[in-house]
C-alpha cells in the first residue's frame, strides 16, 4: 500500500509519539518528510537519521507553534529543506497536524492562560497550516489532522483539550466541501490512548487500566495511528474526505 515516491509530507510534532511514528511510516512509503519539532531539535533529528538508516529522505524543521510569527518560521524552514532536497517545485502533498498538548487538569483548575494554550497550538495553528499549506499543495494533496477520542468519550480532566480537538474536526468537515474540486482530501483521525513518551505508560497498573479501555485490552502503540495515517495519505484513500476516523481500538464502541 501506498508508494508515496515522489510526494512530500510535512508532519507537525514528529519529535516523538505519534507525530515520530508517522514520520517514519510515511518516509517508509517512500515520501520526503519535513520532521517538524518544537523544542527538541536532537530528538528530531534522531528520527531524520534512522529514517535516513531505513533508505528514506527527511531533514528536520524547527518551529514553535502558538506563538506570534510560528506559520512563517514553520514555511520558512519547510521550503529551504524541500529546496535542499531538489522538492522545492513539487510542493507541499501530504500535510499531518498531529503537534499537540494535553491538559490534565481538573474543570476549575483550568486557567486562562491554559485554556488559550490549548487553542493556539491545538487548534488555532491547525488552522493557518492549512491556509498556508495550501499555497504549495497541488491538487490531489493531503490533509490529515490528528484530533482525539476524546470528542466521543467524556474525560473531565481534559474539558478544554477536547474542546480544541472538536474545533479541529470541523476542518475536515468544511475544507473537504471547499477543496474537493482540488481534489484534496481533509480528514481527521482520532486515536484513544497512545503509548507515548509519557512516564504513566511505565506504570504497569496504569497501563492495565488505560488498557481496558479498549476492545482489544491493550493500549495504542504510535503505529497503530501511523498505519491509519498512511492509509489516507496514500491513493487507496482519494475517495475518503470529511471524515472521521475512529482509531481508538474500539474504546468508543463503549
Ligand atoms: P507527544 O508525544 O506529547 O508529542 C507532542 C509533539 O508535539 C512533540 O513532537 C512536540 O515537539 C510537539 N509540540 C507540542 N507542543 C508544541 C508547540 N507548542 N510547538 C511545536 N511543537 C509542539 O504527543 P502524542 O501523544 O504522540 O500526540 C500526538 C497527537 O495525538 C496530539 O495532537 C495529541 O493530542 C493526539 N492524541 C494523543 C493521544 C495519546 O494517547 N498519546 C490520544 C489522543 C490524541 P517538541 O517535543 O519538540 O517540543
Amino acid at each position: 500500500m501506498g508508494d508515496l515516491t515522489g510526494k512530500t509530507a510535512l508532519v507537525t510534532g514528529a519529535s516523538r509519539g505519534i507525530g515520530r511514528a508517522t514520520a517514519e511510516r510515511l518516509a517508509a512509503d517512500g515520501a520526503l518528510v519535513a520532521v517538524h519539532y518544537g523544542s527538541d531539535a536532537a530528538a528530531a533529528g534522531e528520527v531524520v537519521a534512522r529514517i535516513e538508516k531505513a533508505g528514506g529522505q527527511a531533514f528536520t524543521v524547527g518551529a514553535t507553534l502558538g506563538v506570534a510569527g510560528d506559520i512563517d518560521t514553520l514555511f520558512t524552514g519547510l521550503e529551504a529543506g524541500l529546496d535542499e532536497h531538489g522538492a522545492g517545485g513539487a510542493g507541499l502533498g501530504i500535510l499531518v497536524n498531529n503537534a499537540g498538548v494535553m491538559g490534565g487538569v481538573a474543570p476549575e483548575d483550568t486557567t486562562p492562560a491554559l485554556f488559550d494554550e490549548l487553542v493556539a497550538v491545538n487548534a488555532k495553528a491547525p488552522f493557518f497550516i492549512i491556509q498556508r499549506a495550501l499555497r504549495i499543495m497541488p491538487d490531489g494533496g493531503r490533509v490529515i489532522n490528528i484530533s482525539s477520542g476524546l470528542t466521543r468519550f467524556a474525560n473531565p480532566n481534559e474539558i478544554a483539550y477536547a474542546m480544541t480537538k472538536g474545533a479541529v474536526e470541523m476542518l475536515a468537515l468544511h475544507y473537504a466541501k471547499y477543496l474537493g474540486p482540488r481534489g484534496i482530501t481533509v480528514n481527521s483521525v482520532a486515536p484513544g490512548v497512545t503509548r507515548n513518551g509519557n512516564p504513566v505508560f511505565d506504570v504497569p497498573e496504569a497501563v492495565e487500566q488505560m488498557a481496558a479501555l479498549s476492545a482489544f485490552h491493550r493500549i495504542g502503540e504510535p503505529g497503530d495511528i501511523a498505519d491509519v495515517v498512511a492509509f489516507l495519505a496514500s491513493d487507496e484513500a482519494r475517495w475518503i474526505t470529511g471524515a472521521f476516523l475512529d482509531a481508538t481500538g474500539g474504546t468508543l464502541a463503549g
